[in-house]
């Protein structure tokens, strides 16, 4: 066993980081929490990835317009660190997102002048919304006191995927996670992990396909062999019906993996049943609640 300690995570979603008071929110909804352990996977600020895939493909059919998207993004990222952290940090930060993306620029590159996107160029690029949002969210609660590292979990989680979907490799994850583990001895009791990244066998970037931040949570959850998984959204957790079809629709305190499975085979939005497998295979529970009203039990 690697953690024997006690994990909650805490996954937030790119509309709960989409800007500078977001991440202040969501820094504060942590600061309060009451458990010692807490694992926080985090999504990029929302759009990014969408942004992300778009310069990809404009690049591969020589539309001169990535260019200015890359710089937007670029602005975001920064504009986020400066309000976030203080400077010094911020210096630091900026300089590796810099290196990022000049990265990003000549695959971006390479890209127009093959006219055309690899796979491995898609999945490398996709990923780095997560890389910089995590980032910034953990030296976001570094400046407010609170002692964070953060996790490249394409260092940790290793996944197979075909065309049948993504499969975790739960022994070299473990394995992974143990040697991460090791080398930080006084690791402090807060993790902020990327979401939607990880890598393959052979040491790839790659991602848990779209949507994948949930996932994430669910899967670090089994690693960390958490005692909770608080998915944090912008509803205020599962209905027993789609309240614009069913007036009289409640919100649900609680619901067994199978009925949510079953609501989530009639469309109801919540989390992916596949998404859920990790955490439903260990007996977790899933805590779905609103980032906007965090006094909220949920469901
Ligand atoms: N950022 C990724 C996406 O937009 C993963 C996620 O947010 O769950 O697909
Ligand atoms: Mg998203």
């Amino acid at each position: 066993m690697v953690f024997v300690d006690h994990w909650v995570v805490h996954k937030f979603g790119g509309t709960s980081v989409a800007d500078p008071s977001r991440y202040r929110h969501v820094a504060g909804i942590i600061a309060n929490r009451p458990e010692r352990l807490r694992a926080v996977v985090v999504s990029a600020m929302s759009g990014v990835t969408d942004t992300l895939v778009k310069v990809v493909e404009m690049a591969a059919r020589r539309d001169r317009g990535y260019l200015d998207l890359l710089a937007q993004l670029r602005e975001r990222h920064r504009i986020a660190v400066t309000e976030l952290l203080p400077p010094t940090r911020a210096d630091e930060l900026l300089e590796r997102i810099e290196r990022d993306f000049t990265d990003v620029a000549d695959v971006l590159h390479a890209t127009w002048l093959l006219r055309s996107a690899s796979d491995r160029a898609m999945d490398l690029l996709t990923g780095f919304g997560e890389v910089w949002s995590a980032q910034i969210l953990a030296g976001h609660l570094e400046a407010r006191g609170v002692p964070t590292v953060w996790m490249d979990a394409r260092e940790v989680l290793v996944v197979r995927r075909s065309t049948s979907g993504v499969e975790v490799d739960w022994a070299a994850s473990a394995d992974r996670l143990r040697t991460w583990r090791s080398a930080r001895p006084e690791l402090p009791d807060t993790i902020v992990i990327t979401g939607y990244v990880a890598s393959t066998p052979d040491g790839l970037a790659t991602t848990l396909g779209r949507n994948g931040s949930d996932f994430s949570a669910s899967i670090f959850g089994a690693l960390l062999e958490a005692e909770e998984i608080h998915i944090w959204t912008d509803v205020d957790g599962v209905m027993s019906a789609n309240p614009r079809l069913v007036p009289d629709a409640v919100l649900l305190d609680e619901l067994s993996y199978d009925e949510a499975m079953e609501l989530a085979y009639f469309g109801a939005r919540v989390i992916h049943p596949g998404t859920m497998a990790p955490a439903v295979t260990r007996a977790i529970p899933i805590f779905i609640r609103n980032t906007f009203k965090p006094e909220n039990p949920g469901t």
